[in-house]
C-alpha cells in the first residue's frame, strides 16, 4: 500500500509527464485520478492563469478609493465573505466581480482619492510590469505611518510618500527612506529611555515605600508588587501590579478612615467628659456653699420644725449630687467602652494586614520563608548585626538525590520530606534563626550572632538528625534514605546578599562534588578557605548529643 508521500511523488511525476503546471487544482485532479486507479489519460484542462498580482494591485487601488454609496465597512464585509470561499477559482471569479462593481461606482464627492488617476496609473503599472510603487506607498502608509508618533519622523515620512507617489525611481528614494528610519530610531531610543526611566522610578519608589510609611505591612506589599514588575515586563504583569497598588491604597485608606473615626470618637468623648466634669464641679461648688449655709442655719436654729426642714434639704441636695455622680460614672464607663471598641477595630484591621503580609512572605507548602521573606529578613538581620558588630552566617541546603525520592515514592512523599526538613530545622535552630525555601528542594538558614565554626556544627547536627529520621511511606513500609548537602558562609563586611550567596552556593557545590551528605564552609572573604567540613567523628559526637 502506497504511503501519502509515495502518492504525492507519483502525482508530481504524472503532472510533469502531462506537462501540467503544479497548481492546487491540477494536483488534486491528477491525485484523484491516480488514487482511483485510473490513469489521467487525457490532459486535464488547465484554467486560464489568473494574474493575482494585477488583481491585488486593483484591490489596493479600489480599497483606497472612496466610492459613492460604498462604506469602508461594507468593503471589509465583502472581502471577509470572499476569504470564506472554498476554492481558488471561486475566489478569483468573485474577486473579479467585486472589483468590477467597486470600480463602476463613481467617486464620492469631495473624496481626496479620485478613481481615474489611480486606475490610469494602475493600468500603466501593470503594462510595464512594475508594482513597486503601489507596494511602497501601501507599506509606507499602512506599515510605517502608524509607528511615526512624533513630528520629525512624520514630516520626513510625508516627504518620502510624496516622492514615492511622484515619478521617482526606487533608488532615488533610498536617502530619504534612510532619514525616516533614523528619525524613527531616534524617537524609539528616546521613548525607550523614558520607559526605562519610569520603570526604574517605580521600582525605586516601591523599594523605599516601606521606609516612608511606618506600617511594616506596607513595605511587604510593596516588595510583592516590585516582584511583579521584574523584567521582561509584560502588559499582564503591569496590570497585576496596578491592581495590587490599588488594593494597597484601598487597604491603607480603610485603615486611615478607621483611625480617623477612632480619633474623632475619642475627641468627642473627651469633650463631653470635660463638660460633664465642669458641670459637676460647678454643682459641687454650689452644693458645698449651700451645705455650709444650712449648717450655719442649723447651729443657730432652735425650732424643731426648722431643723427638720433643714435636714430634709441637706438630704435632698446630697441625693441629687449622688444621682449626678452616678450619671457621670455611666458616662465615663460608656466613653471607656467606645474608646476600647475603636482601639480593637484598628488592632484587628492591622492584624489582618499583618497576616496578609506574612502570608506573602511564606512558602505555602512548608511554612518556611519564601524568597521575598528571606530578602526582608536578611536585610533586617544584616542591619542589626552590623550595628551590633555581631557575626551572621548563612547555610544553603540542597536535598540529595531528591529527584529519585520523587520518582520512587511519588510527589506527595517528596512534599512530605520537604515539610519534614523545615519542621526539623525550625525545631533545632534558635528562635532568632530563620529558615527559608529558596525554591525546589533548596533551603537557606540565616543564623545571626553565630560565627561560621558554630554554624557548621549546627548544620551538621541538623544533617545527622535529618538522615536518622525515618520516614516510612504509607502502605509499602519502605524506608527512605534522606540526606542533604550544605554550604556555610559567614557574611563579610560590605558584602551584599548576592555576594555571600555566590560563596555559599560554591561551598554547597563542593559538598555535592565531595560525595553529598556533608557540610562545607565557604571561601572566607579574604581568600584561603578556613574551617572546612567537620570530621566524621565530630558528626557522631554531635549526633549523640543532639
Ligand atoms: P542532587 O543530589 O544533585 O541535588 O540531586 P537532586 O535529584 O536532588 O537534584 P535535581 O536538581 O536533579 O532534582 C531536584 C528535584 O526536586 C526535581 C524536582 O522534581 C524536585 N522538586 C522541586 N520542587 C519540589 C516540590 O515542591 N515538591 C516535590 N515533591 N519535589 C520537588
Ligand atoms: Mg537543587
Ligand atoms: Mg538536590
Amino acid at each position: 500500500m502506497l504511503t501519502i508521500a509515495d502518492q504525492a511523488r507519483a502525482t508530481l511525476k504524472r503532472l510533469a509527464e502531462l506537462k501540467l503546471q503544479p497548481t492546487p487544482d491540477n494536483y488534486r485532479q491528477v491525485f484523484d485520478s491516480l488514487h482511483a486507479g485510473e490513469q489521467a489519460a487525457a490532459p486535464v484542462p488547465q484554467p486560464e492563469p489568473a494574474d493575482w498580482g494585477a488583481a491585488l494591485r486593483r484591490l489596493i487601488a479600489q480599497w483606497e478609493r472612496s466610492q459613492s454609496g460604498l462604506s469602508q465597512l461594507q468593503k471589509r464585509q465583502q472581502i471577509d465573505r470572499l476569504t470564506a470561499l472554498p476554492t481558488a477559482q471561486a475566489l478569483w471569479a468573485e474577486l473579479a466581480q467585486t472589483l468590477d462593481r467597486w470600480s463602476a461606482l463613481p467617486a464620492r464627492s469631495g473624496s481626496a482619492v479620485a478613481s481615474t488617476p489611480i486606475e490610469t496609473r494602475d493600468a500603466q503599472e501593470s503594462r510595464d510590469g512594475s508594482a513597486w510603487r503601489e507596494l511602497w506607498l501601501h507599506t509606507l502608509k499602512n506599515g510605517v505611518q502608524p509607528f511615526c508618533a512624533h513630528d520629525t519622523a512624520q514630516r520626513l515620512l510625508r516627504a518620502l510618500i510624496a516622492s514615492a507617489d511622484s515619478a521617482a525611481q526606487p533608488a532615488d528614494l533610498n536617502p530619504q527612506a534612510r532619514e525616516v528610519w533614523l528619525a524613527i530610531d531616534r524617537e524609539q531610543t528616546t521613548e525607550d529611555a523614558v520607559r526605562n526611566g519610569l520603570t526604574e522610578l517605580v521600582r525605586l519608589l516601591l523599594e523605599h515605600l516601606g521606609d516612608l510609611v511606618p506600617q511594616p505591612w506596607v513595605g511587604v506589599q510593596a516588595a510583592a508588587i516590585r516582584e511583579q514588575l521584574q523584567a521582561p515586563l509584560a502588559p499582564e504583569s503591569i496590570e497585576q501590579a496596578q491592581n495590587a497598588v490599588r488594593d494597597l491604597l484601598v487597604r491603607h485608606s480603610v485603615l486611615r478612615k478607621s483611625e480617623e473615626d477612632a480619633h474623632s470618637t475619642a475627641k468627642a468623648l473627651i469633650d463631653l467628659l470635660v463638660r460633664k466634669l465642669g458641670d459637676y464641679a460647678a454643682e459641687g461648688g454650689e452644693y458645698n456653699q449651700r451645705l455650709e449655709g444650712r449648717l450655719t442655719q442649723l447651729q443657730a436654729s432652735r425650732e424643731w420644725d426648722e431643723i427638720r426642714l433643714l435636714v430634709q434639704d441637706v438630704l435632698d441636695d446630697s441625693r441629687s449630687m449622688q444621682k449626678r455622680s452616678g450619671e457621670l460614672g455611666v458616662h465615663l464607663a460608656e466613653a471607656q467602652r467606645q474608646a476600647q471598641a475603636a482601639q480593637e477595630r484598628i488592632r484587628s484591621l492591622e492584624g489582618e494586614l499583618e497576616q496578609a503580609s506574612q502570608q506573602l512572605q511564606e512558602d505555602p507548602l512548608t511554612g518556611a520563608l519564601n524568597r521575598r521573606g528571606l530578602d526582608a529578613e536578611f536585610t533586617r538581620i544584616q542591619s542589626r548585626v552590623l550595628r551590633q558588630g555581631q557575626p551572621l552566617t548563612l547555610a544553603l541546603l540542597d536535598l540529595d538525590h531528591f529527584k529519585a525520592v520523587n520518582d520512587t515514592y511519588g510527589h506527595d512523599t517528596g512534599d512530605a520530606v520537604l515539610k519534614a526538613l523545615v519542621e526539623l530545622a525550625t525545631r533545632l535552630v534558635r528562635p532568632s534563626d530563620r529558615v527559608a525555601r529558596m525554591g525546589g528542594e533548596e533551603f537557606m538558614l540565616i543564623l545571626p550572632d553565630t560565627p561560621v565554626q558554630q554554624s557548621l556544627v549546627v548544620v551538621q547536627r541538623l544533617l545527622m538528625a535529618f538522615s536518622e529520621q525515618t520516614l516510612v511511606q504509607d502502605g509499602t513500609g519502605r524506608r527512605i534514605a534522606l540526606s542533604f548537602s550544605a554550604g556555610v558562609a559567614e557574611l563579610c563586611p560590605d558584602e551584599d546578599f548576592a555576594a555571600v550567596y555566590q560563596r555559599v552556593d560554591a561551598a554547597l557545590l563542593q559538598a555535592k562534588q565531595a560525595g553529598r551528605k556533608r557540610v562545607e564552609s565557604a571561601v572566607p572573604c579574604g581568600g584561603a578557605k578556613a574551617g572546612g567540613s567537620l570530621p566524621k567523628s565530630a558528626l557522631r559526637y554531635f549526633s549523640l548529643r543532639g
